[in-house]
């Protein structure tokens, strides 16, 4: 066992406090590593107010995973100490069922087990997530990080990040489309410079016309303000695939009238109820798609690291202290972020604010 220290909800009603608890020794297939920096993704802040139900406390939110390995066990094979190594929404899955074994552990049948808010496999000791120094991990469930990238930048690639490159490449966007990217936050920004590295036509959707000049910084060949019924009719018909980030229930009517014949949107943000419902006929008259998709496999984790690699894609950031953390949670209610918090993990030293 190893004393790790880190900021924890206590209840669903207070703020983040210091926190010590106890991480595992490393098993023959985990690594130790210590955190560099930890993103901060809008569940962590919904889990820890216990908005979707289920919370369990103490919480040490945090899936957003960038450090160095500092231990591995006796079989270990993908790392060494010193290796940059980042850790996403997963620690563990049951690594049997047909999912697992196709590489899917998102949707392993028994249950991923989750960075934080979950229990160990097989145990009752909590799983605690990245807002702490280390944590203890099986090597299958982290990803290589080249140290190239901007490491601070980096974190978001591990939920934002894969959220959005998953569904793009399942969908084989590329060159020649016309993608749309709906919604301009954490996951809409990394929507849109992946599809752009994927050679597609890139039109960010949004409701705020002055995130447009943003959206065109990012890589964004055009700006479709859905609240401008002109422009979304000028539109109508001609997009061969839509990424939906949205995080909130939300009309997808508007949306579905974009699309072409046999094209997909996909939703990868809002968990509830679609308000209004979908109208059946929007999907119809065209043989439309709706789908949705969660984070990715650890494969294709790895996968989404190297292109990041490859291309030069990492997230855009604003680091904080974690003392911190409590007033950033407030920012983000706001929207007042652009587009992703990332804690800088050697602040945990200083005097708790
Ligand atoms: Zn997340
Ligand atoms: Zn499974």
């Amino acid at each position: 066992m190893s004393l790790a220290h880190g900021y924890a909800a206590q209840d669903a009603h207070s703020p983040l406090v210091p926190f010590a608890f106890e991480r595992r020794s490393p098993g023959p297939n985990d690594i130790r590593v210590e955190i560099l920096y930890s993103g901060i993704c809008h569940s962590d802040l919904h889990q820890s107010r216990d908005d979707w139900g289920g919370a369990l406390f103490p919480m040490v939110p945090g899936h957003e995973i960038v450090g160095r390995v500092a231990e591995v066990g006796a079989d270990v094979k993908k790392f060494k100490v010193g290796d940059i190594a980042g850790i996403g929404c997963m620690v563990d899955s049951c690594r049997h069922c047909d999912n697992c074994k196709a590489d899917l552990e998102q949707y392993c049948f028994e249950g991923a087990t989750w960075t934080y808010n979950a229990k160990e496999r097989g145990g009752e000791r909590l799983t605690f997530g990245g807002y702490s120094d280390h944590i203890v991990v099986d090597e299958r469930f982290a990803v290589k990080i080249s140290p190239k990238l901007d490491l601070k930048a980096v974190a978001p690639l591990l939920c934002a990040g894969i959220t959005t490159y998953s569904p793009l490449r399942h969908w084989q966007v590329g060159p020649g489309q016309k993608v749309g990217v709906i919604g301009l936050g954490g996951l809409g920004h990394m929507g849109v410079k992946f599809a752009k590295a994927m050679g597609a036509h890139v039109v960010m959707i949004t409701t705020t016309p002055e995130k447009g000049a943003d959206a065109k910084r990012l890589g964004a060949d055009e700006v479709l303000v859905s609240r401008d019924a002109d422009a979304m009719g000028a539109h109508a018909g001609s997009f061969d695939f839509l990424l939906n980030t949205i995080p909130v229930g939300h009309d997808v009517n508007p949306y579905a009238a974009l699309l072409k014949r046999d094209a997909t949107m996909v939703l990868v943000g809002a968990l509830t109820e679609l308000e209004p419902p979908l109208r059946g006929v929007n999907l119809m008259f065209g043989r439309k798609r709706i789908s949705g998709s969660a984070i990715g496999g650890m494969a294709e984790t790895q996968e989404m690291m190297d292109f990041c690699a490859e291309h030069g894609i990492v997230s855009d950031i604003e680091t904080i202290a974690i003392q911190d953390v409590n007033q950033a949670y407030e920012r983000m209610l706001k929207n007042d972020v652009r587009y992703r918090f990332v804690i800088d993990m050697a602040t945990l030293e200083r005097a708790p604010a």
